[in-house]
C-alpha cells in the first residue's frame, strides 16, 4: 500500500474473527508495530459483520435506527387528522430505506433466525400503523396488510433475489415484476397460516387483489377500525376494561363486536340502507371482501364497455361501503365520547386514561 502512496492508520484499525467454532483463542494481529484489537463485530460499507456472519448486530442496529425515524416521522403525523396514506408510505419508505440498506448481502443469513425476523417486522410495525391509521393493539400482521407492507425479512430477500438476477437477458423492471409477485405468495401463506387478525383476514382475504387493488386511496380512521374490529365496539372496549360488559349499548345484543355493528344492530339500520338497495339483501360480512377488493380482473369479460360498465358498479359498491362505515363508525364513537365523560363510567372506573389505546 505505501508503494501506491497510501498509509494505513493503525489505531484506526480494527479486526473481526469469522468463525463458526465456539471456543477458539483471538489472533494477537500488529500493523505498523501496533496492535490491533480484535472485536465482537465491526462495520464495513455499512454493514455490522459480526463473527458468525447470522447479522444479528446489524439487525439491532438498523431496526433501532428505523425505528427512530418512524417515531420522529410520527410525531409530525397525529392518527385521526395526518396526512394521506400515500404521503404517510413516501415518509415511512424512508424508515425502510434505512431497514434494508444492502440487504442483499444479509438477507438469506438473517432471516433464519427468528428473533432477527421478528425484529424487523417490529420496527415496520409503527409505520404500518401510521399509514394505515389503526389502533396500537391491532397486530403486527393485521397493521402490515392494512398498509400493504410486506414483512421487512420478505422484502429483504426480494431484494436479494432480485440482485441475483440482474444478469439475466430480460429487464429488471420484468424482474422487479416477478419477485414482487413472489413475495406477495410467501406473504399470503403467512396470513393463510396465521392465528392473529381473524377478522382482518375474513374481511381481506386475498393479499394480492387488496395491494394491487385499483383506486387506492388513505384508509380512514373507521374504515381501519371496521377492518380490523379494534375500536368503538364494547366487545373490543371490554377487553381492553375500557368498558364493564360487552353488550350493545344501543339493542338487546350481549356482545357488541364489530359485525355487530356493522350489519346486525338494528339502531344502525337506517345507515345501511343505501347498501342494502345496492345489493339488493342484507349485507353479509361475507359480501366485505368483493366490495373492498373489486371485481377479480381476471373473470371480468372481455367486450371494454361492458368491463368499464361492471368496474364503474364495483367502484360504487365501494364507496357507498365506506359511507356506511363513516356514518355508523362516526356517530357511534360520538356516543361513545359521550359516554366515556359521563359519570357512569367515571364510577366504573377511575383510573382509566382514554388517550391510552389511541
Ligand atoms: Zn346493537
Amino acid at each position: 500500500m505505501q508503494d501506491n502512496g497510501l498509509q494505513v492508520a493503525p489505531q484506526k484499525s480494527e479486526a473481526v474473527v469469522l468463525t463458526n467454532k465456539w471456543a477458539y483463542r483471538d489472533p494477537v494481529l500488529t500493523l505498523g508495530g501496533q496492535q490491533i484489537s480484535v472485536k465482537p463485530s465491526m462495520r464495513y460499507l455499512g454493514v455490522q459483520l459480526d463473527k458468525r456472519l447470522n447479522f444479528g448486530d446489524h439487525i439491532r442496529l438498523v431496526t433501532a435506527a428505523a425505528r427512530r425515524a418512524v417515531s420522529a416521522l410520527g410525531r409530525l403525523m397525529p392518527n385521526v387528522q395526518g396526512p394521506s396514506a400515500c404521503k404517510s408510505r413516501l415518509l415511512m419508505s424512508v424508515a425502510h430505506s434505512k431497514l434494508l440498506y444492502a440487504s442483499p448481502v444479509w438477507a438469506l443469513a438473517a432471516a433464519r433466525a427468528a428473533r432477527n425476523r421478528v425484529a424487523l417486522s417490529q420496527a415496520q410495525i409503527s409505520a404500518a400503523i401510521r399509514v394505515a391509521r389503526c389502533y396500537r393493539t391491532v397486530s403486527d400482521m393485521a397493521a402490515l396488510v392494512l398498509a400493504r407492507m410486506p414483512p421487512a425479512h420478505l422484502l429483504a430477500d426480494e431484494r436479494r433475489r432480485i440482485e441475483e438476477r440482474k444478469k439475466e437477458p430480460t429487464t429488471v423492471a420484468v424482474i422487479r415484476r416477478q419477485e414482487r409477485e413472489a413475495t406477495l405468495r410467501e406473504w399470503q401463506v403467512i396470513w393463510d397460516h396465521t392465528e392473529k387478525a381473524a377478522w382482518t383476514r375474513r374481511m381481506i382475504p386475498d393479499i394480492s387483489r387488496w395491494v394491487y387493488q385499483p383506486n387506492q386511496e388513505a384508509i380512514t380512521f373507521h374504515m381501519a377500525q371496521a377492518l380490523t374490529g379494534h375500536g368503538c365496539f364494547q366487545h373490543y372496549l371490554w377487553k381492553r376494561r375500557r368498558a364493564g360488559d360487552p353488550h350493545c349499548m344501543h339493542c338487546d345484543e350481549p356482545d357488541d363486536t364489530v359485525e355487530h355493528t356493522l350489519f346486525n344492530c338494528p339502531f344502525w339500520a337506517e345507515d345501511r340502507r343505501e347498501m342494502e338497495q345496492c345489493v339488493g339483501r342484507p349485507l353479509q360480512p361475507n359480501d366485505v371482501p368483493d366490495i373492498i377488493l373489486g371485481p377479480e380482473q381476471e373473470l371480468l369479460p372481455d367486450d371494454a364497455s361492458r368491463r368499464r360498465r361492471i368496474e364503474a358498479m364495483a367502484e360504487g359498491l365501494r364507496l357507498a361501503f365506506g359511507r356506511m362505515v363513516e356514518a355508523i363508525l362516526g356517530r357511534k364513537e360520538d356516543a361513545e365520547w359521550k359516554y366515556l365523560d359521563s359519570e357512569d363510567f367515571a364510577f366504573f372506573n377511575s383510573s382509566f386514561s382514554p388517550l391510552t389505546y389511541l
